[in-house]
C-alpha cells in the first residue's frame, strides 16, 4: 500500500479531506510521511535551508541569542531550544559560535522538538558532544528562561485554506476523481477566525489559515513573557497571506501538491500577523517583521564572511561568495524569508531587530 492508496480509502469512507489534513497525513504519517521516512536536507535530497547553505546563518543567530542572554543578566539556568532542528545543524552553528561566551554554555539545558524519529537520528549524532533532550511538545518546556530559535519550522505546519464566496467562504479540500486526488470546494460556510479577513478580501480570493501554529506561539511567548529569554523565528512569508501558497518541492523543483503524497516536501508561507497577534496577548513583546537579509547583515554577516574568504581561494572562495548572496540578496533568500523577534517586554530586543 502507499501513502495515496491509504487517502483515497480513506476519503472513500470518510467524505474529502482539508488541506490541513492532507498536509500532516504526507509530512507525518508514521509510515509514509514525508519526515517520519526520510533526511529530505541537502544538495542530494529535495530542498536546502539556510544553516545548510552557510555556517554564518547559525553563528549569526547563536551571537544575537547569547547577547540576549547577556543583557538579561545571564540566567544561570536557562533552555536554549529550536523548533524542527533538520539535521542539527543549526544549533552546532549555534553552540561553536557562543562556545566564547563566558558562562553561556554552562547555564545551557539544550532542548529540541522535532517530529521526524529520522531527522532526531541525525541530531542526536551532529549534537553528540552536547547531551541534548528531545520534548514531544512545547508543554513540556520546564519554568526557566527560554532562548529559542526556528527556522523553516512553521512553514511545516498545516495549514487550511478557504476561498471567498458572497460573506462567506468554502473550505479548500482534498477528493477523489477516480483514481487520482483533486481538489475541490466545500459548502459555504462563515468562519470565526475569518471575520477579519472579509475586510481585506473580495470574492473569489484565497486565505489560510495555521491553526496549529497558534498554541505553540501561546506557550513561547508566555515562557518568554515570565521567565525571560528570547525567540527568533525565521522563515518565508509575510505579515499577510493572501492566495493559495501550498508548495510542494521534490529535488529542489516544484511539483503538483496531490501527485506523490509523502514523496514531496510540503510547506505554506507563514502568515506572520497571527503569531505576532497571539505573542502579544501573553504579554510578550515582539520584534518588527524584518527582512532575512537586513538582519543578517546588520548582525555583521559581510565582516564575517571577509574573514572566512581570506585563507579560501579558488572554488571554496567562489562558494562562499555565493552563500553570502543566497542568503542575503533580496532576488534571493534575503528578501522572500523574515524574522520575528520575541522578547520580554522590559528586555532589549535581539541584535539585528527594531521593537
Ligand atoms: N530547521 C531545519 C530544518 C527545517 S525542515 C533547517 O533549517 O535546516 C522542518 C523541520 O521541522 C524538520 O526537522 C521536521 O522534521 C520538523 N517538523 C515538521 N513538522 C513538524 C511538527 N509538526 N512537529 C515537530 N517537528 C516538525
Amino acid at each position: 500500500m502507499s501513502l495515496k492508496d491509504h487517502l483515497l480509502t480513506r476519503i472513500a469512507q470518510d467524505g474529502p479531506m482539508s488541506v490541513a489534513d492532507y498536509m500532516a497525513e504526507c509530512l507525518l504519517h508514521p509510515k509514509y510521511g514525508y519526515y517520519s521516512t526520510r533526511d529530505p536536507l541537502g544538495a542530494q535530497g529535495d530542498f536546502i535551508t539556510a544553516p545548510e547553505i552557510s555556517q554564518m546563518f547559525g553563528e549569526l543567530i547563536g551571537l544575537s541569542l547569547a547577547q540576549c542572554w547577556l543583557d538579561q543578566g545571564q540566567p544561570e539556568r536557562f533552555t536554549l531550544a529550536e523548533l524542527g532542528p533538520g539535521r542539527g545543524t543549526l544549533m552546532a552553528d549555534i553552540l561553536r559560535a557562543t562556545h566564547g561566551v563566558a558562562g553561556f554554555h554552562d547555564a545551557a539545558d539544550i532542548v529540541l522538538l522535532d517530529a521526524s524519529p529520522t531527522l532526531r537520528d541525525i541530531q542526536a549524532q551532529t549534537l553528540r558532544d552536547h547531551a541534548p533532550q528531545w520534548i514531544d511538545t512545547v508543554a513540556d518546556l520546564t519554568d526557566a528562561p527560554l532562548f529559542l530559535v526556528a527556522n523553516e519550522f512553521f512553514d511545516a505546519l498545516p495549514i487550511r485554506q478557504f476561498l471567498r464566496h458572497g460573506d462567506g467562504w468554502r473550505e479548500r479540500l482534498i477528493g477523489a476523481d477516480s483514481e487520482s486526488l483533486a481538489f475541490g470546494l466545500g459548502p459555504q460556510a462563515a468562519q470565526v477566525a475569518l471575520a477579519g479577513r472579509l475586510e481585506d478580501t473580495n470574492d473569489g480570493d484565497l486565505v489560510e489559515i495555521c491553526a496549529p501554529a497558534i498554541p505553540i506561539m501561546t506557550v513561547i511567548a508566555g515562557h518568554i513573557a515570565r521567565h525571560g529569554g528570547a525567540g527568533l523565528i525565521v522563515d518565508y512569508g509575510d505579515w499577510h497571506s493572501l492566495g493559495d501558497t501550498l508548495q510542494a518541492l521534490q529535488s529542489h523543483d516544484r511539483t503538483d501538491p496531490l501527485a506523490t503524497p509523502g514523496q514531496a516536501d510540503l510547506t505554506a508561507h507563514v502568515d506572520f500577523e497571527p503569531l505576532a497577534t497571539t505573542i502579544r496577548t501573553t504579554g510578550c513583546a515582539h520584534t518588527r517583521l524584518t527582512p532575512q537579509g537586513v538582519f543578517l547583515e546588520r548582525l555583521g554577516i559581510t565582516a564575517r564572511a571577509q574573514a572566512l574568504a581570506a585563507p579560501l581561494g579558488g572554488s571554496e572562495l567562489d562558494r562562499l561568495i555565493a552563500a553570502h548572496r543566497r542568503l542575503t540578496h533580496p532576488e534571493e533568500m534575503g528578501n522572500l524569508f523574515k524574522v520575528l523577534g520575541l522578547y520580554p517586554a522590559l528586555a532589549a530586543p535581539p541584535p539585528g531587530l527594531e521593537p
